[in-house]
């Protein structure tokens, strides 16, 4: 009989995006002409810039000419893109990465989920909250959470985001192996310090911690002094594996182009205590169960460092982070507290009331659209994540809407 991995039947059904489309569409089925603002999203909204996309129709016709047809390209990404990325995203800002230690893949979200493979079931994992689900997901399938009661996994240590801490999580007091951390955060728009961030660092080598760094917002990032990178940060070699990502930084969510970094000092250890290369392990893995991204998408990413494509890309950027500053300083001026929308496309509200009873009066009362704290933790309860993803004119119109409650 084929019977199957019982982990899954520990995950809590994916009920918050769910939830907010029943709810949206029943709205929707009885006031058919009222026009609502979707203000929930984590999608971009604008258009590929032209470079990017010239360049992505030129692999295209190379792939239909015999002379320049590739066919399957090397698994871990072309050199001409690990190089763009070792130079532009790391030497330039003073981080020490080789371009071999850069793994190309289709996305953040199957690498973050994919990565924790290299690790043993009975590890303890420490995991924001709130926190981008996949995180917390992975682990439960893998079987290394236990299951859920009142709302959280026993197994895991949940490092607590407030407004106490400023959204930046404590160190845990407890001994933890592995330790996930993301800034500019999704969904709070917190960011972190180097001085913060050296702490953390600090922390996983002396106890022989690895730390996962979902870097997917680092693009927003304005402020000259944040880290766009963990690896600006001394000694982070030997404990960090950084994932970024073109979705938010190029809008290339639905494109697919995003990489892994694994420096080569990275290690961890198996039960006789010897060391073994994280990179060594990805690469096998990498080459076993992936066959790259494909040609013309990682010549359209390669654009994104030309002159023109850093320019496209950061108009883009700055037309979603006004956004985030119109949102900001509109719902602080209706009386609400607010974290994020600087260096960060999410604006975090506290909304001093259960979150979903809050998502229905915006719906109702305003047809906006909102996401409810809670769906992405314990902590989240009494607040909303607004996203400024989206068009000028909505975003302006959702904020006049709100002004009326
Ligand atoms: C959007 C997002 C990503 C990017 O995922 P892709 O699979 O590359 O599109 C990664 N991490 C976080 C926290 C995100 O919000």
């Amino acid at each position: 009989m084929i019977r199957i991995n019982e982990n899954y039947l520990k995950l809590k059904s994916s009920y918050l995006f769910s939830e907010i489309a029943k709810r949206v569409s029943s709205f929707q089925q009885s006031n058919p002409d009222s026009k609502i603002i979707r203000m929930g999203i984590g999608d971009v909204t604008e258009p590929l810039p032209q470079s990017i996309i010239k360049a992505f129709h030129h692999g295209v016709d190379e792939m239909a000419d015999r002379a320049t047809f590739k066919g399957y390209g090397p698994e871990q990404g072309y050199d001409f893109l690990r190089e763009k990325i070792a130079h532009y995203d790391y030497a330039f800002r003073g981080a020490r990465i080789s371009h071999d230690e850069i793994f190309i893949s289709d996305g953040a979200k199957c690498d973050t989920g994919n990565i924790q493979e290299l690790f043993a079931t009975d590890i303890t994992v420490a995991i924001p909250d709130p926190v981008y689900p996949v995180y917390v997901d992975t682990n439960v399938m893998a079987g290394r959470t236990g299951e859920n009661k009142n709302g959280r996994y026993e197994n895991l240590i949940y490092l607590e985001c407030t407004a106490e801490n400023n959204f930046v999580p404590e160190l845990p007091k407890e001994r933890v192996d592995l330790i996930y951390l993301c800034f500019p955060n999704n969904p709070t728009g917190a960011t972190i310090t180097k001085e913060q961030l050296k702490k953390w660092v600090d922390f996983a080598r002396e106890t022989k911690a690895i730390i996962l760094y979902d870097a997917a917002y680092e693009a927003f990032i304005r402020d000259e002094d944040l880290p766009h990178s963990i690896f600006e940060i001394e000694g982070a070699r030997e404990v960090a594996i950084e994932f970024r990502s073109y979705s938010k930084t190029a809008g290339f969510t639905g494109t697919r182009c995003a990489f892994t970094v694994i420096p080569r000092e990275c290690m961890a250890y198996d039960s006789n205590g010897n060391k073994h290369s994280l990179h060594a392990m990805w690469n096998r893995r990498h080459t076993t169960k992936f066959n790259g991204v494909s040609y013309p998408v990682q010549k359209a990413a390669e654009a994104i460092y030309s002159p023109e494509g850093q320019r496209e890309v950061k108009a883009i950027i700055d037309h979603y982070l006004d956004n985030a500053k119109i949102i900001r300083e509109k719902m602080t001026s209706y009386g609400y507290n607010c974290t994020g929308g600087e260096n960060s496309p999410y604006i975090w509200v506290d909304v001093k009331m259960d979150s979903w009873k809050f998502f229905d009066m915006l719906l109702n009362k305003c047809q906006v659209v909102c996401t409810p704290g809670e769906g992405f933790g314990k902590c989240g309860e009494g607040f909303i994540r607004i996203s400024a993803f989206n068009s000028r004119e909505n975003v302006i119109n959702a904020m006049e809407r709100i002004a009326k409650l």
